[in-house]
């Protein structure tokens, strides 16, 4: 695996027990410049062409997560290994399958290695709603379940869930509300990307992950909701 160490990190106070995956609007080499004139980091970033380049060791804490937010916890940078994957959309364009393989056997090793649970494995912008879009609503969440990596739901799991409030519902997930448009643009990036719109200008995107007039127009969403809280085993 190449190797480009950064040395934004500090000492984890913390067990590894999450992933955190992310999208870079940049190729590999640009990205880990950008983030060494921010002074950020994650552990991994995965480039165009799928290949791994380390970051940070594992063992340390890498600065990816920013403020974050979720099922109560907050810095998340503590308990988590972070993956960058290259996307020049910030995942509103489809990633490359060479990525998606590479990402899913990284999991798969975190994962068995940490005995990290598959509720575990969020995107940055499920702990950071109001600030952060990645890894858009083209990131393949619903592949990645099928292998054990991430949750998907199952309709038919609505009809076990008493609880209708839609607040409740994002909260036992695991949002942060405190910005309700936000956590459900979250959501539905997540597990309804298909109502999702395209931004085109991705600049904007960064600088405003979700638009405030967001209507959702589906008459499955508080059903989803549901069958994403049940398969979270929160509710
Ligand atoms: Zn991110």
């Amino acid at each position: 695996m190449r190797e480009h160490k950064l040395s934004f990190f500090d000492e984890r106070t913390a067990p590894i027990d999450a992933i955190i995956i992310h999208s870079s609007a940049f190729a590999a080499d640009k990205a880990i410049k950008t983030y060494e004139q921010a002074e950020v980091s994650a552990h991994y970033i995965i480039d165009l062409n799928g290949q791994i380049i380390r970051l940070v060791d594992e063992d340390k804490r890498a600065w990816h997560a920013g403020k974050s937010f979720w099922q109560g916890r907050t810095g998340l940078n503590n308990n988590s290994v972070g993956i960058e994957v290259c996307n020049l959309s910030l995942g509103q364009k489809a990633y490359d399958k060479r990525q998606i393989f590479a990402l899913l056997r990284l999991c798969k090793h975190l994962m068995k290695k940490y005995h990290i649970n598959k509720e575990n494995v969020l995107g940055h912008s499920d702990i950071a709603p109001s600030r952060k879009a990645d890894p858009g609503a083209c990131f393949p969440w619903q592949y990645l379940a099928q292998h054990g990596i991430g949750v998907w739901y199952d309709l038919r799991d609505c009809q076990q869930v008493k609880e209708t409030d839609e607040k409740k519902l994002l909260s036992a997930i695991g949002y942060d509300i405190t910005d309700l448009t936000a956590a459900k643009w979250a959501f539905c990036r997540h597990y309804m990307p298909q109502i999702v719109p395209v931004d085109e200008d991705v600049r904007h995107l960064i600088e405003h992950p979700y638009p405030a007039d967001f209507s959702f127009n589906s008459d499955d969403y508080l059903q989803i909701l549901q069958a994403v809280a049940y398969k979270m085993k929160k509710i």
